[in-house]
């Protein structure tokens, strides 16, 4: 099985455009949206959920009033003023608790109850390019280096009960946990980038973290036409650091158009880009089976 992962170093760079093109040009993976935080794959790909899941994660103290005997113990304990106190009893106000579970261990009366907490949900579906699974964690909440970690499982196991030989996973933006969660096991990780001095940035550091976890990775450059200049550095640093560049798109206002009529760009127009997504995922498919096997 291949696994191949889709990250920018931030947002906006036509990451999630780029996944969907590639999506409907494999036809024959399990697809991931693995940015749990703002996921917006399935705006594009429309699945028909088949199963949706809750995703707990960590827990809340709750007091249990009936125990309470209002000493006050809990609240004087709690250095994230979780537990408001007033004329009755006290209550844990569980947007502020972190689940420290300093109250429950020292609660003399043991009136106070540990609970998991609701972080989020989690579904599977289907597209009309294959099976897909996502998630949106509530907001606020944390835990979406767990959550990611869930997502995966789960499209290996769909992998495999469908007898599917790639996954193709939605990275999320950044560097932090939900990314370093993603990268593991990956075949090969595609950068998607523009060129713009934060673009060039935000490459670095993604392809930074791909190299400490040992992920090869390739770059694809979007809009190259726009700052020919910028492109160039790209193509400079891409060089020195021996990352292949698996393709350069042009600017191309289709992307926006494909995406509000719901569809994957090489679905919805048959021009230069959409030429240029296939050439490049082909280069990508030859990459990860290269990276695969050995
Ligand atoms: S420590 Fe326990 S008994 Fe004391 S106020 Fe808190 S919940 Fe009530
Ligand atoms: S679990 Fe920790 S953060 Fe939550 S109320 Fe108790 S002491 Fe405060």
């Amino acid at each position: 099985m291949r696994e191949v992962l889709i990250l920018s170093g931030k947002g906006g760079t036509g990451k999630t455009s780029v996944t969907a093109a590639f999506a409907h040009l494999s036809c024959d993976a399990v697809l991931c949206d693995l940015d749990v935080d703002a996921p917006d794959l399935h705006l594009i790909l429309r699945p028909e959920i088949s199963e949706r899941n809750t995703f707990s994660s960590g827990g809340e103290a709750v007091i249990r009033e009936q125990r309470c005997t209002n000493c006050g113990t809990c609240g004087d304990l709690c250095r994230f003023g979780a537990v408001l106190t007033g004329d009755s009893h006290p209550r844990v106000d569980p947007i502020r608790c972190e689940g420290c579970k300093v109250c429950v261990h020292f609660c003399p009366e043991d009136a106070i109850d540990f609970v998991p907490r609701d972080c989020g949900e989690w579904s599977i579906g289907r597209t009309r390019f294959g099976p897909m699974v996502h998630a949106q964690l509530f907001p606020g909440e944390e835990n979406s280096g767990k959550l990611v970690a869930l997502l995966r499982q789960e499209a290996k196991q769909l992998a495999k009960s469908k007898e599917m030989s790639l996954i193709l996973s939605d990275g999320p933006p950044g560097i932090g946990c939900p990314v370093i969660s993603s990268v593991s096991g990956q075949d090969t990780a595609v950068l998607v980038t523009e060129p713009t001095p934060s673009g060039l940035h935000d490459l670095e550091r993604v392809a930074q973290l791909c190299r400490h976890f040992r992920l090869p990775a390739a770059v694809l450059i979007n809009k190259y036409d726009l700052n020919e200049r910028g492109t160039q550095r790209i193509r400079g640093y891409c060089k020195e650091n021996d990352i292949p560049v698996v393709g350069e798109l042009p600017y191309d206002p289709s992307f926006v158009d494909a995406m509000v009529a719901g569809q994957a760009l090489t679905e919805y127009a048959d021009g230069e880009t959409a030429g240029r997504l296939r050439d490049t995922w082909r280069r990508i498919q030859q990459l990860a089976s290269l990276r695969a096997a050995a």
